[in-house]
């Protein structure tokens, strides 16, 4: 396999940390000892993620957050909405940090509070069905605490699939929230077709009816946000075409966060969790271009040496939010915990907290 030329991903972040760094995070984790608990997800740099106690995707780290009563503090490796997520399930007495604030979502901010109240407004005016709103674990807190309030749930791309369906147990309509692409790929999974969805606009410029006739409303089964990844939008239908033709017999493997016409193509679909589990119980020998963020394309041809792994794109498709975090922050964040100092604490109100973890708790309870 070593012999085909591959499509190569830049290798900032894919290099070890500097000794001196490793060194000084090394000490401070055994200063810690188990009042630290460090998690890390699969999106990461690998030089970051090499510290991580543990790896994983949103649910993952989202029920090893849950199970960490014994800790007194969780340094979150991810984005903020995932330490939001972390603080709303561990006990109270357990501070989880980030180690870098300025490491956002954009598919998180393509939807705020506001935004959603007014939607929700326009929608339960436009019809008399009962509509469940499911938002996507890539959101801020206080869009996981409306969907609690208002018989919701929260779904990650592992059990995305399960939660739609239960919502359809609950009423007739869903508002899907905030990623288009998931809730489109979801409901087209579970057999509801395209014309029976329509996409909610929060910018639409000309009024606040989300760029539709109300009456538009009542006829759909599924309110998609327009909201999306702008790791996974790169990926495009000519791509899988283009690898098909490059290696004929490789495979396709794509996040469901990736357009419905790159999910179309693909051979496989399913969570970061689904990706790394297929590739690694491959058979030797085996080839797969993966539409998903590069670190863990990287990670992953690097730990399957007997296959071939390639990124989907011509070009890399990194998270360049959740690449903030570098070891220089994580190891800032540990030494000052060593010096009996907190900071980049994540904090959740108890109203919110109280609100999202009955979201939260529905999709704990469902899986696929
Ligand atoms: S990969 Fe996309 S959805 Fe995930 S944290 Fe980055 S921007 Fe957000």
């Amino acid at each position: 396999m070593s012999s085909i030329a591959l499509p190569v991903s830049p290798l900032i972040g894919n290099t070890p940390a500097s000794p001196e760094i490793r060194a000084r995070i090394h000490a401070a984790r055994k200063a810690l000892g188990n009042r630290l608990l460090v998690l890390g997800h699969h999106y990461q740099r690998d030089d970051v993620i090499e510290f991580a106690d543990f790896r994983g995707d949103s649910l993952d780290l989202s029920l090893r957050a849950a199970k960490a009563g014994d800790v007194e503090f969780v340094i979150f490796c991810g984005v903020h909405f995932m330490a939001e997520t972390a603080d709303v399930l561990t006990p109270d007495g357990v501070q989880v940090i980030l180690p870098d604030m300025r490491a956002g979502c954009s598919m998180a901010d393509m939807a705020d509070i506001d935004q959603v109240e007014d939607a929700w407004e326009v929608l339960t005016a436009a019809t008399s069905e009962r509509i469940i709103p499911i938002t996507y674990i890539n959101s801020t807190a206080a869009l996981k605490a409306f969907c609690g309030r208002h018989g919701g749930a929260v779904c990650t791309s592992s059990n995305a699939r399960a939660v739609v369906s239960w919502a359809f147990e609950q009423g007739s309509k869903v508002l899907f929230f905030p990623d288009q692409h998931l809730g489109r790929n979801t409901c087209h999974d579970i057999g509801i077709a395209l014309d029976d969805m329509v996409l909610y606009d929060p910018h639409d410029p000309h009024e606040r009816s989300g760029g539709n006739q109300l009456e538009v409303y009542d006829r759909a089964k599924v309110i998609l946000w327009r909201g999306h990844c702008s790791v996974h939008q790169n990926f495009a239908p000519s791509h899988p075409d283009m690898l098909r033709q490059r290696y004929p017999g490789i495979r396709i493997i794509v996040h469901p966060e990736c357009s419905f016409e790159v999910v179309q193509k693909a051979d496989v679909v399913g969570s970061t969790r689904k990706i790394v589990e297929t590739i690694n119980a491959s058979e030797p020998g085996s080839m797969w271009a993966v539409g998903t963020e590069h670190h863990l394309v990287n990670r992953l041809r690097n730990e399957n040496p007997d296959k071939m792994v390639t990124t989907l794109a011509p070009f890399a498709c990194q998270c360049s939010t959740m690449f903030r975090i570098a070891p220089e922050s994580l190891c800032e964040r540990m030494e000052e915990l060593v010096r009996g100092e907190a900071h980049n604490v994540i904090t959740v109100d108890k109203e919110t907290t109280h609100w999202a973890t009955i979201a939260l708790n529905r999709m704990i309870d469902m899986r696929d």
